[in-house]
């Protein structure tokens, strides 16, 4: 799809306008120094899945860029409903995204117009029914998280992303689904868009989210464990850890739960009853939406 030409209307500073007609100017300081945050919301059944929570973090990420958003989260949160219906989304995707606009071409920028934007479309799936099964596939990258006295690496925010692309490009040309990325000292931190967790011996472990983002799907599995009386526990995983687990699983709004079956030459059982009962419990929290 070409997001350029979405059609409907996007919810933008307010109103409600033609998505066409919803630009930014190309001196908007967001585009030129990543002065942007931005969320990314499922809409299950034609309700937005864990919107509040998705709504508390863009609030979050943008007080990280020290960004004050002038509406509430009551007005955004029903900014997003009127997207869900006038798009007519059923199974779909939300992203409000937040940014400076071009009061100046410099990094510094005071009283900077603060935009907020909310687009939706229809999306229902994002990893095949087939990926869901059989597992996808990651590779290391070259690329590092960078540690937390170097960016706001806890932030959903566009900048972090840079990196992300990069690594997502080297994982495709390697022909595999996506990259793992490493923390300086080759600790296991996340995808290029997701979170991870591996399970050995009936115990599942997930990094210490200390330098990347701790996704929304991350927090509902935890939840989902502790609820099961399943062992969870977040710890360092170094690299080298990773050919002890038996099973590996990502979380994500758009990757839900998704089995990894290898990462490099290292191979994971895609059919582990620990997982599939977190597939399963997250499936049936999806249908309460
Ligand atoms: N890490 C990164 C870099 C992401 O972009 C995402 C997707 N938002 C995640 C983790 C998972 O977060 P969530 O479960 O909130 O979608």
């Amino acid at each position: 799809m070409n997001y350029e030409k979405l059609k409907g209307l996007i919810w933008f500073n307010g109103k409600l306008v033609s998505a066409r007609s919803a630009k930014l100017h190309i001196l908007s300081h967001g585009l030129h120094f990543a002065s942007v945050s931005f969320e990314g919301i499922r809409v299950y059944n034609g309700e937005a899945f864990l919107l509040s929570e998705h709504i508390k973090r863009l609030f979050d990420s943008s007080k990280m860029l020290e960004i004050k958003i002038k509406y509430t989260r009551d007005e955004i949160a029903n900014a997003c409903k009127k997207i869900i219906k006038t798009q007519k989304l059923k199974e779909g995707y939300l992203r409000p995204v937040v940014w400076r606009g071009g009061q100046s071409m410099a990094p510094g920028i005071k009283n900077a117009k603060i935009n907020l934007a909310i687009a939706g479309w229809e999306w229902p799936i994002y990893y095949s029914n087939l990926a869901k099964k059989k597992g996808i596939k990651l590779t290391t990258t070259k690329w590092k998280r960078p540690p937390v006295e170097c960016a706001p690496v806890k932030s959903k925010c566009s900048g972090l992303y840079m990196i992300c692309t990069l690594a997502k490009h080297e994982a495709e040309k390697k022909k595999y689904d996506d990259a793992i990325m490493q923390d300086l000292d080759g600790n296991v931190c996340e995808t290029t868009s997701s979170n991870i967790f591996f399970i050995k011996n009936g115990n599942i472990e997930t990094p210490i989210a200390d330098c990347f983002l701790s996704g929304i799907t991350r927090k509902t599995v935890i939840k989902i464990c502790n609820k099961q009386n399943l062992n969870i526990k977040e710890t360092k995983i170094n690299f080298k850890k990773l050919k002890s687990y038996e099973s590996c699983f990502i979380t994500g709004t758009a990757a839900e739960i998704t089995p990894v079956n290898k990462i490099n030459k290292i191979k994971y059982d895609t059919n582990n009853n620990i997982l599939k009962k977190i597939m399963n419990n997250f499936e049936q929290l999806k249908k309460q939406n």
